[in-house]
C-alpha cells in the first residue's frame, strides 16, 4: 500500500483546550498560509510541523498511499526505520493498523488508548511508547492522497476538538498540495517549452504590443546582438538602426499575419520571416510573434538552377545544332547507301532529337512554374475546347484512335486564364492518351461546369497505370517503367508536371483515376471565378 514515511517531533506539547483559543484562530490562519507555498516539500513539512503543534502531539508520521506522485524521499522515516525494516512497518500499518483503517474509511479518528484499541498495531522492538493517537487522511479528487498520524505518550490525550481541528488542517493541506503539484506542472511544462523554443534554429522573438521584446531565442540573440545579454524589455526599433532586417518586421506589425521575404546586408543573408500575432486569453496583454528562418542556401540553389537552365537553353543548343548537322553531312557524304555507318549515323540524329525536346521540355515546365500568367483575357472555354479537339484530331487519327467530345458548356462563362496554357494542358492530356492506348483505342474528352467550376477530362482504354504509381505520375521526369522497355513510348517524364503548374498556377486541381490494361481518365477543375496570378 504505502512505501515511505516521515516523522518529526515537534518542538513543544501544549495544553489541549476544548474550545477556540486565540492560538488556535492563528493556526487557521497560518495554515491558510500554506496555500501560498509553491514547493510540495515545503507544504508536507510545514502541514506536519503546524498539525502537531495544534494539537501538542509528541510525534507526527506520514504514510503516502500508492499513486499519488510525489517525491518525499527527504522526508526523515518514523522511528529511525530505514530500509526493509521500515516498509515492513509501513506495509502492516496500512493494512490492519490504525492508518490503514482511515485510509479504508475516509475519514479521521482517534485512539484514546493504544493497549485497549484493536486498531493499534504493537511491533515487539517498538520502543516509542505510543499511548494515544489522532490520524487523519488528505483527500484529493475523492482519494486519498496520504495520512497523517499524531502521536503522545499518554493516553487520553486526544479529543473530539484535536480531530476537527486536524481535519481542517489536512484539508487545507490537500489543497494546498494540489496547488503545489499544478504550480510544479506548469513550471515544468514552462522549462519544457522554453528548452524547444531555444532548440529551434530559426530566430524566434516575441514582442508585446509597444514592440518591447518578451523572448528571444538562442538564434534570434545573434541575429539581434551577440555582445547584448539583456533583451527582454529592450524596443526592436533599437535593432533596425543596425539591419534593416527589423526595420521591415516592425513596417508588417500593422498587416495582419504576414509572410515575407527579406535580405540582410549586414548578414549576407536572406531571410524567410512569418509574423503572427498573440494575445492572452483576457485578451489584455498582446503582441506578435516573429519567426525569421534562414533562406540563403535556398535561394543560392534557385540562383544555381536558374544558372543551369541559362546553360542548357543556350550552351547545350549549339553544340547539339552543331552534331546534328556533322551527322547530317556524313550521311550525305556516305556513297554506300547499305553502309552500316547509315544506321549509326541515323542513331546519333534521334538522341540529338530526343535532347533537343527533353531541354525544351524542362523550359517549358520552367516558364509555367516562373513567368507571371498571362491573365488579360477573358477566354471562351467551349472555343478552346474545339481548336483543341480540331488539333489533336490528326494526332489520334496517326494510331487511328476514335477521338470524341461530349461537351455540355452552353451558357458557360469567359474567364481570365492563360489561353495558351490551358491549351496546352488540354493538349498534354489527349496526347498521353494517344501515346498509352494502343492503336484503334477509343479516347473521350469530357467538359462540363457548374456554378464554379470548369471540369474538363480525357478518358482513353489503353495500358492504364498501377495504383502504386498514381500518385507520382504528376511529379517531374516521373515515368512509369514497363516491363517491355523496347514497347514503352518514348518521353522526357515532364508532360504530366507540366499540366499539373498549369492548373495550380490557375488555383484548379488535377486528379486522375486508372486501372491497369483497362485505361486511364486524366482531368482537372479551373475556378469560374475571377482569377488573379498567383
Ligand atoms: P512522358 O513524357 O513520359 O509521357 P508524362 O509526365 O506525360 O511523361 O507522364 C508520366 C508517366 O505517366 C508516363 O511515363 C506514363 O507512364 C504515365 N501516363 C501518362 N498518361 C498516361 C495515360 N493516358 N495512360 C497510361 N499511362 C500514362
Amino acid at each position: 500500500m504505502s512505501t515511505k514515511l516521515a516523522v518529526t517531533k515537534p518542538d513543544s506539547g501544549r495544553p489541549t483546550p476544548n474550545q477556540p483559543t486565540f492560538e488556535d484562530l492563528q493556526l487557521l490562519a497560518e495554515v491558510s498560509q500554506l496555500l501560498l507555498l509553491t514547493d510540495l516539500e515545503g507544504v508536507v513539512e510545514r502541514v506536519i510541523e503546524l498539525a502537531a503543534k495544534a494539537v501538542g502531539a509528541s510525534a507526527v508520521s506520514l504514510f503516502l498511499t500508492e499513486g499519488s506522485h510525489i517525491d518525499w524521499n527527504h522526508l526523515r522515516t518514523m522511528r529511525g526505520l530505514v530500509g526493509e525494516q521500515a516498509v515492513k512497518v509501513v506495509s502492516t500499518v496500512m493494512d490492519k493498523g490504525f492508518a490503514g483503517w482511515v485510509h479504508a474509511h475516509k475519514k479521521g479518528d482517534y485512539i484514546e488508548d493504544t493497549q485497549t484499541d484493536t486498531r493499534w498495531v504493537i511491533f515487539e522492538d517498538d520502543k516509542t511508547n505510543v499511548r494515544s493517537a489522532l490520524c487523519v487522511p488528505f483527500i484529493l479528487d475523492g482519494e486519498v492522497v496520504a495520512v497523517v498520524t499524531l502521536l503522545h505518550e499518554e493516553p487520553y490525550h486526544f479529543n473530539e476538538f484535536h480531530l476537527r481541528l486536524v481535519t481542517i488542517v489536512a484539508n487545507q493541506a490537500a489543497s494546498a498540495i494540489r496547488n503545489a503539484q499544478l504550480f510544479y506542472n506548469v513550471q515544468s511544462h514552462e522549462r519544457q517549452l522554453n528548452a524547444m523554443v531555444q532548440a529551434i534554429s530559426d530566430a524566434l522573438i516575441v514582442v508585446d504590443h509597444e514592440h518591447r521584446i518578451v523572448l528571444v531565442n538562442e538564434a534570434a540573440k545573434l541575429l539581434l546582438d551577440p555582445q547584448q545579454v539583456q533583451f527582454r524589455g529592450r524596443a526592436l526599433a533599437e535593432y533596425a538602426e543596425h539591419d534593416s532586417v527589423f526595420t521591415e518586421v516592425i513596417g508588417h506589425f500593422d498587416v495582419p499575419p504576414s509572410n515575407f521575404e527579406v535580405r540582410s546586408e549586414r548578414m549576407q543573408k536572406d531571410y524567410q520571416v512569418t509574423i503572427t500575432d498573440w494575445q492572452n486569453n483576457a485578451g489584455q496583454e498582446h503582441g506578435h510573434v516573429i519567426v525569421i528562418h534562414d533562406i540563403t542556401m535556398m535561394r543560392d540553389l534557385g540562383r544555381f538552377k536558374d544558372e543551369m537552365l541559362r546553360v542548357a537553353s543556350h550552351d547545350l543548343r549549339s553544340p547539339l545544332a552543331l552534331i546534328a548537322g556533322y551527322a547530317d553531312m556524313i550521311d550525305i557524304d556516305l556513297e554506300d547507301p547499305s553502309s552500316p555507318i547509315r544506321e549509326h549515323v541515323s542513331i546519333i540524329k534521334t538522341s540529338v532529337e530526343r535532347m533537343g525536346t527533353l531541354i525544351d521540355d524542362v523550359l517549358r515546365v520552367e516558364r509555367v512554374r516562373t513567368t507571371p500568367l498571362e491573365l488579360h483575357e477573358q477566354i471562351d472555354l467551349a472555343g478552346l475546347t474545339k481548336v483543341v479537339m480540331v488539333n489533336m484530331r490528326l494526332v489520334a487519327a496517326a494510331k487511328a484512335h476514335k477521338l470524341s467530345l461530349k461537351s455540355e458548356l452552353e451558357g458557360i462563362p469567359r474567364i481570365k486564364a492563360d489561353p495558351v496554357l490551358v491549351r496546352q494542358a488540354m493538349e498534354n492530356l489527349i496526347a498521353n492518351a494517344v501515346k498509352y492506348t494502343p492503336t484503334g483505342g477509343q479516347i473521350t474528352v469530357e467538359t462540363s461546369y457548374d456554378a464554379e467550376r470548369f471540369y474538363f477530362s480525357v478518358t482513353d482504354n489503353g495500358i492504364g497505370i498501377e495504383e502504386t504509381h498514381l500518385p507520382y505520375v504528376f511529379e517531374s521526369f516521373y515515368r512509369v517503367e514497363s516491363m517491355n522497355n523496347a514497347d514503352q513510348p518514348r518521353g522526357s517524364g515532364l508532360g504530366l508536371s507540366l499540366v499539373y503548374n498549369v492548373i495550380a498556377r490557375h488555383h484548379g486541381e488535377i486528379w486522375v483515376t486508372s486501372k491497369i490494361g483497362e485505361g486511364s481518365t486524366f482531368g482537372f477543375w479551373l475556378p469560374l471565378i475571377a482569377l488573379e496570378d498567383a
